[in-house]
Parts: structure tokens; C-alpha cells; sequence
């Protein structure tokens, strides 16, 4: 017998350092974009090995000021893909562009190349690829079609800090990349997210954008060094970050590694546990994915094997205290993807699939060995107790 235990689907990982360091901003007087925000800005460059970082209140706003900086705007079409989270697509209507969804792979859940070129029309402007659950995109073949059709590629790598496609690292390799720092996510400040590039106009329009087409930032306006003298260059965005949340983000960043390892060790121990489960598929992992980010750990269930659907698997784990999560609700199934753009069940028939199989698992550092034993304990009997299997 198990004891009964409580698993949340989510939790940071918060120790001293980050409430010190919070305390310190605090303490400090400078509460919004400030020193601190300077300092993790150009810590994470450095760690994704771009020329230029900009780190914005979260990665919506990430996603929007590189649309806009590529100047992405009513009449264009972006295409993406329906399996992701509704920021995406909702940063691209922001620009008044449209958003064109192309299916995903079944196994990866990632965007198919295969099928990009079909949706491209003379409108097409930008491909934005989610590395869903931190496992890349097929990035080789997704830049050789932008070329060809000369089309900007800007990342929504939400998942994917840390991953790696290939030798190369998730941040250098598009015209822009996207990351989120919301609490759930494998790096937090609570509320954040960056754009890397290594175009440096781009930069520049993006830290224009981020506070109100300023031409100087309020820090450096009320710096020894500055004035009280600034100009409005264009209709900018409220989008900068707090030096409370850039003080979380300090050390978070400190104990990056660390916090990926601890990621790792649960994937193996699940992945171990569920590989030989008939009625389970555990996470594929392709060989371009040569650093995975282990976001989510996402389980597709064999519904041929099983005489209860996803949905009623997650409430057997509800029931036993463990969170869960579904990664994702495709878009085109939303009442208002299908009023405004006539989307259909049946449109995107692996996104479909996909959705009808997938339970993400609790995954994060904080996570003990007995959580990770128990939550295994009850899919395996979840599996057990409503297999088709004799
Ligand atoms: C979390 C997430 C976002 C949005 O991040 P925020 O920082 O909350 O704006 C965008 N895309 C994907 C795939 C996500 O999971």
C-alpha cells in the first residue's frame, strides 16, 4: 500500500537564493527595469550565445515586438502550428496578420516541414515553429524553406531553453527566437520572456518597442549619466520587466544546469518505467534533438489497448491527488479559431490524434523520488485496471 500522496501538476523551484536576491531589489529601491534587468538581460545572452538579447514581460510580448520588428502586419499570413499554446496565435492577430496552421508530426507533436510549403501563398511573410515540450523543430529543412520563399523565422521556444537541435543551441538559429519565463516554465522570474537575435536592427526596434517607442529607457533617463530628456520615435508597447522578476531570474539562471539535471533523472525514471507498457507510448526522442529542454513529459495513451479514454485517465489520476495536464487543446477545435477562420474538426487530423492521446506528467526539479514512485504506482494501475489487453 501506497500512502496517499498530493502532486501538483506545477511547481517553481524557489530556494533562498532567488528570495534573497528578490529581497535585495526590494531593498534596493529600484523595483522596475533597472540594474538588475540589465544584469540578467545580458547573463542570458551570454548563455544562448547570440549578439543581442532583449528581455520583455513575458514571452507574448516576445512573440508580438518580433513579429512587429519583422514588420508583420494586416494582410500577411504567418503559418505555425494548431498544437501549441494560444499565445502564439493570439501575438500574431495582434499584428492583424493571419494566422495559417500546418499540421504536426505524430510522435514529435512538432510542425511538419513536409507540409509547409503547401499553405505558403504570396501573402506568407513568417514561419513561427514551437519546440513543443522542449524537443526542436526540424530546423535544417524549416530554414532551407524560409530561404527559398524568403520568409522570416522567428522560434516560439516557450520549451526549449536549454535545448539543443543538432550542435547548434535553441536561440541562435532562426531570425528570432521567443522564451518564456512564466512560472511553469524550466527557467521563472514569475512573469518574463526574452527575444534573442543576432540582427541588430532588430534589437534595436524591439527595445524601442518594449517601452513606448522611447528613445531612452527609464533607467538610463534617471541614471547619474542620463537626463531628463527622452523621445517618442514610434507607438511602442508596455512590455518591460520588473527588477523583482530580473532578480528571480539571476539566480534561477545560476542553478540552470543543476535544475535540468534533476529533469533528466525523472524523465529516465519515467521513461524506464513506462517504456514497456503496451498501452502507454513515452516521449520519442529524435537524434537531432541533441540537448532536449524535458519541459513536459508528455504520455500518449493506445486507445485500442484501453477501455477508458484520456479524459477519464486523467480523472483516475485526479483522484489519486495527482495533477496533470493536457499539451495541447488544438487551436483550430476553439469556438473563436473557427468562427473567425472556419476551421473544422478534421482539419489537422494528427493534431486531432494527438490530442486525444496526450497527458503530460508532473515534471520539475522539485519533484522527490517518492512523488515520482507514486505517480508511476497509479498509471501503472490506472493502465492495469482498464487494459483490453488478457
Ligand atoms: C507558455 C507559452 C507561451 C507564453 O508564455 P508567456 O510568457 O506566458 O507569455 C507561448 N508559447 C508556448 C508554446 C507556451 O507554452
Amino acid at each position: 500500500m501506497t500512502e496517499k500522496k498530493s502532486v501538483p501538476f506545477g511547481l517553481p523551484y524557489i530556494t533562498k537564493d532567488e528570495i534573497d536576491e528578490v529581497i535585495e531589489a526590494l531593498r534596493s529601491g529600484w523595483i522596475s527595469t533597472g540594474p538588475k534587468s540589465v544584469e540578467l538581460e545580458e547573463k542570458l545572452r551570454e548563455y544562448i550565445g547570440t549578439k543581442y538579447s532583449a528581455i520583455v514581460s513575458s514571452c507574448t510580448a516576445a512573440l508580438h515586438l518580433a513579429l512587429c520588428a519583422y514588420d508583420i502586419k494586416e494582410g500577411d499570413e504567418v503559418i505555425t502550428s494548431p498544437y501549441t499554446f494560444i499565445a502564439t496565435t493570439e501575438s500574431i492577430l495582434y499584428t492583424g496578420a493571419k494566422p495559417v496552421f500546418v499540421d504536426i508530426h505524430k510522435d514529435t507533436l512538432n510542425i511538419d516541414p513536409a507540409k509547409i510549403e503547401k499553405a505558403i501563398t504570396k501573402r506568407t511573410k513568417a514561419i513561427v515553429p514551437v519546440h513543443i515540450a522542449g524537443h526542436p523543430c526540424e530546423m535544417d529543412e524549416i530554414m532551407k524553406i524560409a530561404k527559398k520563399h524568403n520568409l522570416i523565422v522567428i522560434e516560439d521556444a516557450a520549451h526549449a531553453f536549454g535545448t539543443y537541435y543538432k550542435s547548434k543551441k535553441i536561440g541562435t538559429i532562426g531570425d528570432a527566437t521567443c522564451f518564456s519565463f512564466y512560472a511553469t516554465k524550466n527557467l521563472t522570474t514569475g512573469e518574463g520572456g526574452m527575444i534573442t537575435t543576432n540582427n541588430k536592427k532588430i534589437a534595436e526596434k524591439i527595445k524601442l518597442l518594449r517601452l513606448h517607442g522611447m528613445s531612452r529607457d527609464a533607467w538610463k533617463r534617471y541614471s547619474k549619466e542620463g537626463s531628463w530628456y527622452y523621445e517618442i520615435l514610434t507607438t511602442g508597447y508596455k512590455y518591460n520587466i520588473s527588477d523583482i522578476h530580473s532578480a528571480l531570474g539571476i539566480q534561477q539562471l545560476k542553478k540552470f544546469e543543476k535544475m535540468q539535471k534533476m529533469r533528466e533523472k525523472i524523465v529516465n525514471t519515467y521513461d524506464e518505467a513506462f517504456s514497456k507498457i503496451k498501452e502507454l507510448q513515452i516521449p520519442v526522442i529524435k537524434d537531432y534533438s541533441t540537448t532536449h529542454a524535458y519541459h513536459l513529459y508528455i504520455i500518449k495513451i493506445v486507445p485500442e489497448l484501453l477501455k477508458i479514454d484520456r479524459t477519464k485517465f486523467i480523472e483516475l489520476l485526479r483522484a489519486e491527488n495527482i495533477g496533470t495536464g493536457v499539451h495541447f487543446i488544438p487551436l483550430h477545435l476553439m469556438p473563436f479559431y473557427k468562427q473567425t477562420f472556419g476551421f473544422k474538426k478534421g482539419d489537422f487530423p494528427n493534431a486531432e490524434w494527438a490530442y486525444e492521446r496526450t497527458i503530460s506528467l508532473p515534471l520539475y526539479p522539485g519533484l522527490t523520488s517518492e512523488d515520482v514512485k507514486y505517480i508511476i504506482k497509479k498509471v501503472k494501475d490506472s493502465v492495469a485496471g482498464n487494459s483490453r489487453r488478457k
